[in-house]
């Protein structure tokens, strides 16, 4: 690529390390620049509501390389630094706190921010989680409430509840719908969650939403439920998903629809791309366009964008895969889960300390969820490939999942 002397990262994390790695992988000797609004060497966000709650990891441990790992790379960081503004036709970047920098090819993987509840607005004692600020903020509250109020039961929600059992707190856990995650995976396998959670302790309250937060001086002290309940806390923990960021690039002419509308090689426009939880890109194997806010993702559409700015077409096909941790129970997901899929059960029951969930459209196999069950829920994903016929190649199957020491494997194709 003899026409590109400067490549520009805006967000650094998961998809923009990523990114910069495999640039210098594939051979690019340019400058890059990595530009990051945190303070903070880029970091790992799945152990912020696991092993930092629990308080078995130090901040040290989330860092995902160290310091002289991008002096080697020779990769010139830009952390505290926001971008605010993308000017596409002279390429440059707006910095909150610098001069405007040029860009040759661009790489946007500016992730999500955790989704914020107006009605509990400016209370001292509501807390999201998205940062590492966050993350030691909420697990000092551990410590020292004795009853909070998580809102949002998805991923982020109850892997929140679960610390706070463990830390001995009691736990009130409210959602819209009928059961923890089950929006996320279904009915079936969304009733054994919220088993799971009330064998632990958490009073459920699903089907249900907060109407009135009672105040004393700046903190609630107790939320009013729209069935009628209330919920005494020492704090709220509000944990109602996440927005992509791309309030920066309004006014780019960039296509942003939920996030920043890519192909399938994760192109935005005119060498501009973009990576990770704001990417909103074409599936080619689905037929559709997905946004997914996975850790594996984020790595791994990092390099497949990477690679295609630097003209090595990379088709960005993978099988989606996530996985959470809560009290004993390992989860893992590979595929799709549609809300509307058929579910049964591919090994074990939900009366078995393990099983596999299939879920299935118009009887072909389109997800698997293993729950403690690794082994026997990866036999079935070389059946979720079969799916569509980009040869995507089964690589994140052989280390082992959901760590960041796989970063830079690509189940990605040439082409
Ligand atoms: C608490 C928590 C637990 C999770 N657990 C799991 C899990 O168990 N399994 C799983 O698969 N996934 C999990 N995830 C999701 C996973 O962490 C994300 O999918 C991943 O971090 C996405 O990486 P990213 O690089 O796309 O974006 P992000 O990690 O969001 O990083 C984007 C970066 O860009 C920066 N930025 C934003 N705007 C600008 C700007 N204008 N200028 C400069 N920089 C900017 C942000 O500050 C941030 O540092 C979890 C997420 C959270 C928050």
């Amino acid at each position: 690529m003899d026409d590109v002397h400067s490549v520009v990262v805006i967000g650094a994390s998961a998809a923009g390390l990523s990114a910069v790695e495999a640039l210098r992988a594939e051979g690019y000797r340019g400058s890059i620049r990595l530009v990051g609004s945190e303070s903070h060497l880029p970091y790992d966000r799945p152990p912020l509501s696991k092993q930092i709650l629990a308080g078995t990891w130090d901040r040290s441990r989330l860092e995902l390389r160290p310091e002289e790992h991008y002096q080697r790379l020779d990769i010139q960081l830009a952390l505290g630094q926001r971008a605010t503004g993308l000017d596409l036709q002279n390429r440059t970047i707006s910095l909150e706190r610098s001069e405007p920098l040029h860009f040759d090819r661009l790489i946007i993987a500016t992730g999500a921010n955790a989704r914020r509840l107006p009605i509990l607005e400016s209370a001292s004692n509501v807390f999201y989680l998205r940062t590492i600020e966050d993350a030691f903020a909420l697990s000092t509250v551990l410590r020292s409430a004795r009853s909070i109020a998580v809102i949002g039961a998805g991923f982020v929600g109850t892997e929140v509840a679960a610390a706070a059992r463990k830390s001995g707190v009691a736990v009130t856990l409210i959602d819209a719908g009928d059961n923890p995650l089950a929006q996320r995976l279904g009915a079936l396998v969304g009733s054994r969650v919220a088993r799971l959670h009330s064998d632990n302790g958490v009073v459920l309250r699903m089907r249900t939403s907060v109407l009135e937060a009672i105040r004393n001086g700046s903190n609630i002290v107790e939320l009013k439920l729209g069935n009628g309940d209330a919920c005494a806390c020492d704090a709220v923990i509000v944990a109602v998903g996440a927005d992509p960021e791309t309030a920066w690039l309004n006014g780019s002419s960039l296509q942003i629809v939920n996030g920043v509308e890519c192909d399938e090689h994760c192109r935005a426009a005119d060498g501009i791309y973009a990576a990770g939880d704001v990417a909103n890109w074409f599936h080619p194997g689905y037929g559709r366009r997905l946004r997914i806010e996975h850790r594996t993702n984020a790595s791994e559409q990092g390099v497949a964008a990477a690679r295609n700015l630097l003209g090595i077409p990379t088709v960005f096909c993978p099988i989606p895969f996530f996985w959470s941790d809560q009290y004993d129970v390992k989860l893992q997901s590979f595929g799709i889960l549609p809300a509307n899929a058929q579910v049964s059960y591919l090994y074990g029951s939900a009366e078995s300390g393990a099983f596999v969930a299939g879920y299935f459209e118009e009887e072909r196999l389109v997800g698997v969820l293993g729950w403690n069950a690794a082994k026997e829920t990866r036999t079935h994903v070389a059946t979720l490939s079969s799916l569509w016929t980009h040869d995507i190649g089964l690589v994140r199957m052989q280390g082992g999942a959901g760590e960041a020491g796989r970063l830079g494997q690509r189940p990605i194709r040439s082409g």
